[in-house]
């Protein structure tokens, strides 16, 4: 599976040179390039899937997330803890359509509460107008 038009399937065959976190066979990960705190690594399976959605198999999925407690060792998080995040679809804002896996960490993030949230806080009680 494989998409010539995404920039990360480029990244998985080499295409776009990236310096590896961590990789294996099935996935690979690289520090984010607008990183949003100390530590901001992607981890993406090295196959074409546009989300968490997009029917991926259950051994990649077990593969993509067996590497996280790699990459959160490789940077350093496991004592002190980190976050994972995927963004999916338009409402999440999701930005690169192959399945990432946002690893941060290396500060403190405050719980996404309703204060954190800003303005949208407001919608929490409506689905959509
Ligand atoms: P998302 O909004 O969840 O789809 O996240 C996509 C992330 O990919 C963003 O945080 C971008 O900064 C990051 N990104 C996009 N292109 C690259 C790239 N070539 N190398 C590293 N990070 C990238």
């Amino acid at each position: 599976m494989h998409d010539e038009n995404c920039i990360f399937c480029k990244i998985a065959t080499g295409e776009i040179p990236v310096e590896a976190v961590y990789e294996n066979e099935n996935v690979i990960a690289f520090d984010d390039m607008e990183p949003l705190m100390p530590v901001h690594t992607l981890l993406i399976p090295k196959g074409h899937y546009s989300d968490i959605g997009d029917n991926v198999p259950e051994d990649v999925l077990g593969k993509l997330f067996g590497a996280v407690r790699k990459v959160a060792e490789a940077k350093g998080l496991t004592e002190r803890g980190y976050r994972i995040l995927i963004n999916t679809g338009d409402d999440a804002s999701q930005s690169v359509r192959h399945l990432h896996v946002h690893i941060l960490g290396g500060g403190h993030m405050p719980r996404p509460n309703d204060q954190d949230w800003g303005s949208s806080a407001t919608n929490a009680d409506k689905f959509y107008d």
